[in-house]
């Protein structure tokens, strides 16, 4: 139940290049999460081939390494309870044809190709994700002003 929970988010090049970076800030800050580093970055094939490593195998690997060097991705941690699993029901499914509306792929994307965010898929994964994408340096300890009003216990 800890409020420290942290994942890795990434608003990917489609997203970027579709003006979504302010909508999908937006959505984590409402649901009362908070930013601990953020980073625009355009990703070389080598960093985003361990990224995906998992599904190297997969016949779209070489696309999805493409697509997401193309262009400027929005990397950012979130952290708050259960971050990583409430981060996934954010972005809703993979596929954004079985996206619910008002998820982020539910309400902005149409193909599994171009489907506008990452969400890291379990806790371990997370850390692996922000120890790849960002050095320690890069977190920012601090206290939101609204954290007592968020949470009934820390
Ligand atoms: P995620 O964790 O929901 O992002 O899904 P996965 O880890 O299974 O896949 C990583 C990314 O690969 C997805 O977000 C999609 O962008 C892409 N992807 C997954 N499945 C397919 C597919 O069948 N075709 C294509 N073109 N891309 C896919
Ligand atoms: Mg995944």
């Amino acid at each position: 139940m800890s409020s420290s929970e942290q994942t890795f988010i990434a608003i990917k090049p489609d997203g970027v290049q579709r003006g979504l970076i302010g909508p999908i800030l937006t959505r984590f800050e409402n649901r009362g999460f908070k930013l601990v580093a953020i980073k625009l970055i355009t990703a070389s094939k080598e960093h985003l081939e361990k990224h995906y490593e998992d599904l190297s195998s997969k016949p779209f690997f070489p696309g999805l390494v493409s697509y997401m060097a193309s262009g400027p991705i929005c990397a950012m941690i979130w952290e708050g309870r259960d971050a990583v699993k409430t981060g996934r029901s954010i972005l809703g499914a993979t596929n954004p044809k079985d996206s619910l509306p008002g998820t982020i792929r539910g309400d902005f994307a149409i193909d599994v190709g171009r489907n506008v965010c990452h969400g890291s898929d379990s806790v371990d994964n997370a850390k692996k994700e922000i120890k790849l994408w960002f050095k320690d340096d890069e977190l920012v300890q601090w206290k939101p002003a609204q954290f007592d009003w968020v949470y009934e216990k820390a």
